[in-house]
């Protein structure tokens, strides 16, 4: 079973405490049950009740200490992390955000050479604290490069801050905000700590409606002294994008936990719903929105999970993750609204009522694509390795299935994020062409097409300057990166040959769509709209494959979890 299934939880692992720190919190939410879970998501009840959970049972010092800092058992463990966000996202997108800006909020501090504040954050984590990532402004969204917020030195020695920030999730209670800034009258920007609950430091308000809190705050020339610098220059600006770089991909697994329960939901309902004499699950529609949906969430949980195994195995020169942490970001969440999108179509009205999860999960999925780098800017991050991707393959270190108790130091060290461009892949037909499914076929011809328009006719300079042509290649892209990274994991979970063909029935089919966007574009060329034309292909039918994806993988998720009343 590859989704999270709650109730049955026995994926393995490689020691006894991780496995208790899943089972910990799902035994709170359900212990919790969904009407409370409910009450509070509209009362926006602040989460007081989890946190005091998860101070007592160490959930999020076990998680976010790496090695050497904390208990023996509590490292940086991306697998187990992985796990976590998607357990939190599960029952509550909230519960994963105050978690999820804590890794922020902790990046910064981690990456510091400022072993005082390291020792002090893990004291803290393990007294329960939660964390803050100050890096948003309000006028100056993606562009950080201008932030506002002021060190100004002082005669006496040290510094005071002054300046705001917002949408600071966990603003009003963190014991650590990491604040970024520049050092006023230089222009060396510069990482550093606050309190929260400092008197220098006014929690302003919840700019957001949501039980979260996303707080926008004021330093009021808060004295800073060089033991809370955690760096400066070139180390705070790479400590930013480094950290986002590490968070981002958090945001792929509160989709896949999200998407999971509104499954489980959605199928209870529909296949248990009787309609002119027959169950809503036997229309021919509701099968294909349902298979679609299945297809789908397989795929973003297997991708994810192979990303990771990249990134644990990350290295000064195996900097592969650097193109499969975007492709996480951007796709693993645009394809979680197209779940939700799918099962919203088939149980309707139900979708509204104030007793159903799947209520939150269709406001909460459409968070996750836009937050920590909108699809835009992950695709334009996406489109610089594609050179290099298509047309100058070498050969790499097979990375295995990465679920041993590694802490993942490398994350913390990755250094400058530079030389995108120069970053060299496996190639990714060895990986297609192990895998004779006919729709795997039919998506390899799509793929030989589109890498012959880039010979014949790549974005011209014109096109190479236009971020919404370049947008549209980038989606063909990114599914190409995509399946291959499907296909290298559904050699290593041992994934139903039947799951393969139908996933890439999809994937034919959203090939498809892109090639009609991009020949849409007003600057297209005669050329490359030929070649879109050829990329439109038809996924193969099959109906007994159909079928038996149906009975075997869908259907009986009908009665396979619901959460406690
Ligand atoms: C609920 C919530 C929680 C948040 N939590 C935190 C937090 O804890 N800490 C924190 O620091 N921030 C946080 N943020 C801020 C969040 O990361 C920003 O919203 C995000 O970085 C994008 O900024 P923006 O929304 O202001 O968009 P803008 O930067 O205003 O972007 C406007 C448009 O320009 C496009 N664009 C911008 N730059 C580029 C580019 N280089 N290439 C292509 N297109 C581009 C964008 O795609 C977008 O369509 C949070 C936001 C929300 C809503």
């Amino acid at each position: 079973m590859i989704l999270l299934d709650p109730k049955n939880h026995n994926r393995p692992y490689p020691d006894d405490r991780s496995r208790e720190v899943m089972l910990k919190a799902i035994e709170f939410f359900e212990g919790k049950g969904k009407a409370a879970l409910k009450r509070d998501d509209r009362e926006q009840v602040w989460y007081g009740d989890f946190l005091e959970f998860a101070r007592k049972e160490k959930l999020f010092a076990t998680t976010l200490t790496p090695a050497g800092y904390g208990a023996p058992d509590s490292r940086w463990d991306t697998w187990r992390n992985c796990e976590f966000a998607e357990i939190l996202a599960f029952y509550g997108l909230a519960y994963w955000y105050t978690w999820q800006v804590s890794v922020l909020g902790l990046g910064p501090i981690w990456m510091s050479e400022n072993e005082e504040v390291k020792a002090r954050a893990a004291r803290l984590l393990e007294q329960g604290g939660i964390f803050a990532f100050g890096l948003s402004e309000r006028g100056h969204g993606a562009d950080v490069y201008s932030t506002d917020m002021e060190l100004i030195p002082q005669p006496e020695g040290g510094f005071v801050a002054r300046g705001e920030k917002y949408y600071i999730g966990n603003g009003n209670k963190a014991a650590l905000v990491s604040t970024f800034g520049k050092i006023k009258g230089t222009d060396d920007y510069v990482f550093f700590v606050v309190d929260s609950q400092n008197e220098h430091y006014e929690c302003k308000r919840n700019v957001v409606n949501s039980q979260s809190y996303v707080s926008n705050f004021a330093l009021h020339d808060y004295p800073i002294s060089e033991a809370d610098i955690l760096s400066r220059g070139r180390e705070a600006w790479n400590s930013a994008l480094n950290t986002v770089n590490v968070g981002k991909f958090n945001l792929g697994w509160a989709s896949i936990g999200i998407s999971t329960h509104a499954l489980y939901e959605a199928v209870h309902h529909a296949a248990n719903r009787r309609l002119y004499g027959q169950n809503v699950t036997d229309f021919p529609h509701v099968k294909q929105l349902f298979s679609d949906a299945y297809a789908r969430l397989v795929a973003m949980k297997l991708v994810a999970l192979r990303a990771a195994d990249y990134m644990r195995s990350a290295s000064a020169t195996d900097r592969r993750y650097l193109l499969y942490n975007p492709v996480v970001k951007m796709k693993v969440t645009t394809q979680g609204e197209d779940v939700i999108n799918h099962l919203w179509d088939v149980i309707a009205a139900k979708g509204f009522e104030r007793d159903m999860y799947f209520e939150m999960a269709a406001r909460d999925i459409r968070a996750l694509p836009k937050l920590e780098g909108t699809v835009h800017v992950n695709i334009a991050l996406i489109v610089k390795f594609m050179p290099n991707y298509f047309f100058n393959p070498e050969d790499q270190p097979e990375i295995v299935r990465r679920d041993d108790p590694a802490d993942d130091t490398f994350l913390f060290h990755q250094g400058a994020a530079r030389g995108l461009g120069d970053i060299r892949f496996h190639d990714y037909e060895t990986t297609y062409a192990g895998f004779s499914q006919p729709n795997v076929e039919v998506f390899r011809g799509q793929v030989a097409v589109f890498k012959k328009m880039l010979e014949a006719a790549p974005p011209g300079e014109g096109q190479a300057n236009d971020v919404d042509f370049l947008l549209a290649v980038g989606e063909l892209f990114t599914l190409v990166v995509y399946g291959q990274l499907l296909l290298e994991n559904a050699r290593i979970y041992d994934l139903a040959e039947d799951l393969i063909d139908q996933i890439f029935d999809v994937f034919v089919r959203d090939f498809s769509h892109y090639a009609l966007q991009l020949h849409g574009k007003a600057s297209s060329t005669d050329i490359q709209m030929e070649h879109c034309l050829q990329m439109i292909a038809k996924p193969i039918g099959d109906a007994d494959r159909y079928t038996r994806v149906w009975q075997d993988h869908v259907l009986p998720l009908r009665d396979a979890y619901s959460m406690n009343p």
